[in-house]
């Protein structure tokens, strides 16, 4: 080839980086490693093993171990042992070794670039400059947030022991988003790399002895899902940190139901990238190939719906047919490729069976002219139009570097057709009016909207989903408060149902007429469907009332209400705090009437009852001080952009109160839920409803609208499982007893609704650091961070 012909072509020659630094590493090494356990490499118990290969070439690169049930064990003791000192040493203590890794992780970046690219296939250009120093820029960012950590976090404690799974897709780059906010909270944390990828892992557990990290403060196991399932069934691990997908997700919420184990999980997606007919259209192109052929499409929050409205959508899909010609798949090595291989055969089957069921169901497939390798684990760009909502691959995630395309006419249907999946983990849009882009971002049910860019991450900016997509944020302030627990929650005595005595033959003497409390749904007093109804007796076991016996049916029509009251999520803060104190004034009018209902239900003094009106009436002025204050933030991300932080109500909640405290404990659960804009179907205490029953009319006077809180009175348990499985619930708090924790955490998995329990302890109703303000309204909210950047 002359001169003249490269001017001619402009094609990229081979432009390899050499894997020799990486080789040698591996092979110093004896291309074999055991489990790094309590700062030492120790030999796998039951002497397992199995290969780390390759992609792109299909070589074996290492003999990995497989931990079993001892190893496991051996890790969680390391762990454990190694904690107390770990938090004793304080934040700027920890700061340091934080520091220190992140030094070591940018002295060795070159060696972990070239190592993840060898063990994952993705491409060195995306390993070299956006894996390695995003992992570089996440230990530096925690350092900062151990430094801090007395005085932001104060009244907060490390959960103990924490068990980190991770997948293969960015492994080393899940390995920093998961260690170093556990270890910036004081944690100690043992990790499974995922099987395909644990060398980065083990590289960098030897970066943890050169920075001269206690021994067990991290702890690597590698092995397979079975070695997952260990960590996740060990009874000595505090939390569970997951990313990985909605399936195992599932499993994992299911097993660690009731052990008490906080979990956080980050699952998959089915992310859309809307494009507006007056958005920059050749950036938008760019935004896709970042959006979908990023890491070969296998990222979680992967552009892979890509919504396109009508008008440019002809001229937007020939452009993109045009510069997907121009893509180039092939080895990773070489610093000109823009798609790399595929992390492992089954993998590629997958996208391959994927693509031909989306053939089958009639969408039209297109992939460019040219030939991919034909050797090794590589699969084109694939872009397929004519695809119907409710194709396979519109719904499911296909995890590979395939592209789905829609249409859309109006703004409002391209809102309905981006959330129109059960996912919800980022939305990428695409407009140069900012402020028809900034009323669509709020609409959309994910955590991530990325406007005019896509596939930003920043260790100071919060990332995970809404929904299927699981629960729990990665980064900033939000991800480090998925590492810590209040100090007051280690001290609680177990929580006790209020027992109901036998009811007297003798009626209480009330000399009325008897009444029957109904439910309240949709802001009118509703019949229960049973036709029955319960009584409600007194201390001393005489007959107060009846209240309605909700069943399914009932909590059905709660929910629906909840649903239609959905105006009450896009009312105003201001509006939401002028119900609360008037729902404040209309109780405290009616002080007297609510303490001696106290007092027949719950045979308290006439003080006591008074005390708990009284803080009840309290907690309504706090919740309403609070809808207007408990804001998002706004994050500098180190690149011309803005990311705003916006705490978002989650929907419906689902609450189920405390036998005790009737008022109090409802009052606390339900208003801040509702001042942050959610609606609740609520379960006033089995025991005690009648205090609910009668706030209907307090409600009905203080301008709540219909629907906003919905109360079915009835057996807790029953009625709070048919919540926890109701998939329009976005959330369900419960208080009670251990075994109904447990079930409704288990009941939850449909739609992996966010659960927010008790622990089967019992809490201080009237003592506000328990049971007011954040500590209730971070469960009543979920934040959206929506990148804005900024410049011509
Ligand atoms: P996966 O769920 O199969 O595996 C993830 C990890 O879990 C691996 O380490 C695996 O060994 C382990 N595992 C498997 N079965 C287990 C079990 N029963 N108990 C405990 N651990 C078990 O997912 P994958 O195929 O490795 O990764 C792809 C998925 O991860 C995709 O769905 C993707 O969307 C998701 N993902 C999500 C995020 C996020 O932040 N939301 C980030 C990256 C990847």
């Amino acid at each position: 080839m002359t001169v003249a012909d490269v001017f001619e072509t402009l094609d990229y020659g081979p432009a390899p980086e050499s894997a020799a630094l990486a080789q040698a590493w591996l092979a110093e090494r004896g291309a074999k490693f055991g489990l790094f356990i309590g700062g030492a490499w120790v030999e796998p118990a039951e002497s397992g093993w199995f290969d780390s290969t390759n992609p792109a070439t299909s070589q074996k690169l290492a003999a990995i171990a497989q931990a079993t049930a001892p190893d496991v064990d051996a890790a969680v003791a390391a762990a454990r042992r190694a904690q107390p000192a770990w938090a004793k040493l304080g934040g700027p203590g920890r700061a340091r070794h934080l520091y220190a890794l992140a030094r070591l992780v940018q002295k060795h970046s070159r060696l972990l670039a070239v190592l993840e690219t060898l063990d994952n296939g993705k491409p060195i250009r995306e390993t070299r400059d956006i894996d390695i120093p995003l992992v570089a820029r996440h230990f530096y960012h925690h350092a900062g947030w151990a430094q801090l950590f007395e005085t932001q976090f104060a009244g907060q404690e490390p959960h103990g022991v924490v068990g980190q799974i991770v997948p293969w897709n960015f492994p080393l780059l899940m390995l920093s988003w998961k260690i170093a906010p556990a270890l910036a909270a004081g944690n100690t944390v043992i990790l499974k790399p995922a099987e395909f990828t644990s060398l980065t892992a083990l590289l960098f557990a030897e970066l943890c002895q050169e920075a001269g990290l206690p021994p067990g403060v991290v702890n690597i196991v590698t092995g397979d899902g079975a070695t997952g399932a260990l960590m996740v069934d060990h009874g000595d691990i505090d939390k569970l940190a997951f990313t990985g997908s909605t399936e195992v997700g599932r499993i994992i919420r299911r097993a660690t139901a009731g052990s008490g184990k906080a979990l956080t999980l980050e699952l998959g997606g089915k992310s859309p990238f809307m494009v507006f007919d007056d958005a920059d259209l050749d950036s938008a192109i760019e935004g896709v190939v970042d959006a979908i052929w990023f890491n070969q499409g296998q990222v979680c929050c992967a552009g892979s719906r890509l919504l396109i409205q009508e008008s440019v959508a002809e001229t937007f899909l020939d452009k993109l047919r045009a510069r997907m010609e121009t893509l180039r798949v092939g080895d990773p090595l070489d610093k000109s490729v823009d798609i790399g291989a595929i992390v492992a055969p089954i993998q590629l089957q997958r996208i391959e069976q994927l693509v031909a069921q989306g053939v089958e169901e009639g969408a039209e497939l297109w992939q460019p002219s040219w030939a991919k390798p034909a050797e090794g684990c590589f699969y084109p760009p694939t872009l397929f139009t004519n695809v119907q909502p409710a194709a396979t691959i519109a719904r499911e995630e296909i995890f590979g570097p395939v592209l789905v395309s829609m249409t859309f006419r109006t703004p409002d249907e391209a809102v309905a057709l981006a959330n129109n999946t059960p996912y919800g983990l980022a939305a990428s849009l695409w407009s140069e009016t900012l402020s028809l882009a900034l009323d669509v971002a709020p609409k959309l049910k994910c955590g991530v909207v990325w406007i005019n860019s896509t596939n930003l991450f920043d260790a100071a900016c919060g990332f995970g989903g809404y929904r299927e997509s699981g629960f729990g944020r990665e980064g900033g302030r939000e991800g480090m408060a998925a590492y810590v627990r209040p100090k007051w929650r280690r001290k609680l005595p177990a929580y006790a149902d209020i027992p109901k005595p036998a009811e007297s033959a003798k009626p209480a003497p009330s000399g009325g007429i008897d009444r029957t409390a109904k439910l309240y749904i949709g802001g009118k007093q509703a019949r229960p469907d049973s036709g029955t109804s319960r009584p409600v007796v007194s201390a001393k076991g005489a007959r107060l009332a009846q209240v309605g016996d909700g069943n399914r049916k009932d909590i059905r029509n709660a929910v629906e209400a909840a649903r239609k009251a959905e105006s009450w999520s896009r009312a105003t803060a201001h509006l939401r705090a002028q119900v609360l104190y008037y729902l404040a004034e209309n109780l405290d009018a009616r002080h007297a009437e609510f303490a001696t209902r106290l007092r027949a239900m719950t045979g308290a003094r006439a003080a006591a009852a008074s005390k708990e009106v009284e803080a009840a009436i309290d907690r309504l002025f706090s919740a309403a001080a609070w809808a207007d204050k408990f804001d998002g933030a706004v994050h500098s991300a180190p690149m011309r952009n803005v990311t705003l932080a916006m705490n978002e109500p989650l929907g419906i909640i689902g609450i189920a109160c405390p036998s005790e405290a009737p008022l109090l404990g409802f009052v606390s659960l339900v208003a801040p839920a509702i001042a942050m804009g959610n609606r609740v179907v609520a379960i006033p205490s089995e025991r005690y409803p009648l205090s609910a029953t009668d706030l209907y009319q307090v409600l009905d006077t203080s301008d709540v609208p219909a629907g906003v809180v919905n109360i079915v009175t009835g057996e807790r348990d029953a009625l709070a499982r048919v919540l926890a499985e109701h998939d329009q619930v976005d959330a369900l708090w419960y208080v009670g007893p251990a075994e109904g924790c447990a079930m409704v955490e288990r009941a939850s998995v449909g739609n992996m609704k966010q659960t927010w329990t008790n622990d089967g302890k019992a809490w201080d109703w009237f003592d506000p650091t328990q049971s007011e303000g954040a500590v209730v309204l971070g469960h009543a909210t979920q934040v959206k961070n929506i990148w804005v950047p900024y410049g011509e």
